[in-house]
């Protein structure tokens, strides 16, 4: 279902997002449309992603797809951080690489390559699109040294012993350090602890765009300040620079990195470029196992495969990643989500269903007169998406959709060709295309298509046989289905048939 309303007036059309900046819902307004341009943070590459990573990810993938079935055409960058991320978020601690080196007893780019992959491997189970631009900031080291020193020369930054800072009190005279957080300066500078080996810096919310390498640093490059690799902050905003423009649409990330990455980032940006870089700030919230946010560090934090499989003492059993995405979609992307096996499988139970309706749509047979408003179901889906990307409204709207493929499908509710035609139109593209997920129930890709051919066959054959009263072929036929794993279940036309896992 192509769509484009980009030009449209219609206050019911048009897209609301709630902004960091303001605190409050905007109307969505691109600053050279039908281009977006979109910055997600990526990944620090260290180690395994855990699922809370993943939902920041797939929020953002939703949000993607939905901004690319509106007609946009999105340029969407999600950096790989892959240097320059220290343990501490405040330039403290050992370098993250360097460290899961030596454990591993791996070169640091050996960690990156391996995390990498696996990450993309994560994404692409949970069917996850490719973002446009995927840049490291290792492959950008020269656009961050560039940037640092048009800071410096802009005045914002200094450099002591090899070590750059960024001035915040500085740049505080002129622009509002705490615009994201919504704090002002002296209660940040209040709840911010003094933190040791950093007694060169001024003030005490100066943070490092550029870092002194030691002797035995692994990853270090040269840089008009000898020796050294860029903090963590700077990448983005050189990178977002590059690939986007001094001011782009959308920057995302999830709402951890709101108080000190995303805040340096604005600052770094502004002292470069003059300009605000992003026009929306949108942040995703946390995935919570029993209250408690999902992290490394907290030793809460299970891998996705650990979910597939179940092999987690807090799993009761495995789920599949489809459920898994539905259980994410659930919930808006702006609301915590807290992790249960009861929530898990309630979503799988909603999973099934809504795949199991898409099988039925198929089967009802069209009729003279409507007895439900098919555009009233559409003008819903479209609302509940405009309204902020709000996925649970509109898989609230779409189990209304299953109510009446079941109602028209038992004969209760009736559709025209043309209600039907807009039906599946509307299910299929807000099921397969908006919140990405496919039909595990039969297997995907040129095989599934081998498998579902094969299945027909099947069922010719079993007709046949059923014809002509011939039952032990019919029942070897079922017994044999179901031993491989298949659900059968007999019909007026034969079988319907699921893969169960
Ligand atoms: P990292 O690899 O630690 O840099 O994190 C990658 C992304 O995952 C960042 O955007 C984080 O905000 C996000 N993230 C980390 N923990 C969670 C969580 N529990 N729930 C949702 N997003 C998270
Ligand atoms: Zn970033």
């Amino acid at each position: 279902m192509a769509r484009n309303n980009l030009l449209s007036t219609d206050m019911e059309n048009q897209l609301y997002i709630y902004n960091t900046l303001d605190r409050k819902k905007e109307v969505f307004e691109p600053i050279n449309p039908p281009h977006v341009g979109m910055y997600v943070c990526g990944p620090t590459v260290y180690s395994d992603v855990h699922l809370g990573n993943c939902r920041t990810f797939i929020s953002f993938d939703l949000i993607y797809r939905y901004l690319l079935h509106l007609g946009y055409k999105v340029r969407y960058v999600r950096n790989i951080t892959d240097a320059g991320h220290l343990e501490g978020d405040n330039d403290e601690g050992d370098d993250k690489f360097a460290k899961k080196a030596k454990l591993e007893q791996l070169e640091p780019m050996e960690i990156v390559q391996k995390y990498t992959l696996g990450f993309h491997e994560i994404l692409r189970i949970f069917n996850t699109l490719p973002p446009s631009i995927e840049p490291t900031a290792t492959g950008h080291i020269m656009e961050q040294i560039e940037m640092i020193k048009e800071i410096i020369a802009n005045g914002y930054a200094y450099e002591i012993d090899g070590t750059v800072y960024f001035d915040v009190e500085k740049y505080s005279q002129t622009c509002n350090y705490g615009i994201l957080t919504n704090r002002k300066l002296e209660d940040l500078l209040e709840g911010t602890r003094e933190l040791g080996g950093q007694d060169e810096k001024r003030g005490r919310l100066d943070f490092a765009l550029w870092i002194k390498a030691k002797p035995e640093t692994l990853m270090q490059w040269h840089s008009p300040w000898g020796w050294g690799f860029p903090g963590w902050h700077i990448e983005c905003s050189a990178m977002s620079t590059k690939y986007l423009g001094t001011t782009f649409d959308i920057h995302g990330g999830g709402m951890d990195l709101q108080a000190t990455h995303h805040t340096n980032e604005i600052a770094q940006s502004e002292a470069c470029n003059h300009t605000a870089p992003a026009k929306y700030w949108v942040h995703t919230n946390m995935l919570t196992v029993n209250g408690a946010r999902m992290s490394k560090t907290a030793g809460n934090g299970f891998l996705p495969k650990e979910l597939f499989t179940g092999n987690h003492p807090l799993l009761e059993r495995g789920y599949s990643p489809m459920t898994v995405r539905f259980f994410m979609a659930q919930s808006h992307y702006r609301s915590t989500l807290d992790f249960s096996n009861e929530a898990l499988q309630a979503a799988e139970k909603g999973y099934k269903k809504l795949m199991e309706s898409l099988s039925t749509l198929e089967k009802i047979i069209p009729s003279e007169t409507s007895s439900v408003s098919i555009a009233a179901l559409h003008d819903n889906c479209y609302t509940a998406m405009n309204d902020d990307f709000n996925s649970p409204v509109l898989i609230s709207h779409l189990f209304e959709a299953v109510r009446i493929i079941n109602s028209a499908n038992d004969g209760n509710e009736t559709l025209t060709a043309n209600d039907l035609e807009i039906l599946k139109s509307l299910v299929r593209t807000f099921v397969f295309d908006v919140l990405g997920l496919i039909d595990e129930t039969k297997a995907a890709g040129a095989n599934g298509n081998a498998i579902s051919g094969l299945m027909d066959l099947i069922n010719d054959i079993r007709k046949t046989a059923r014809a002509n009263k011939d039952w032990a072929t019919s029942d070897k036929i079922r017994n044999e289905l179901t031993a491989l794993g298949f659900e059968i279940k007999d019909t007026k036309d034969g079988f319907e048939w699921k893969l169960n896992k």
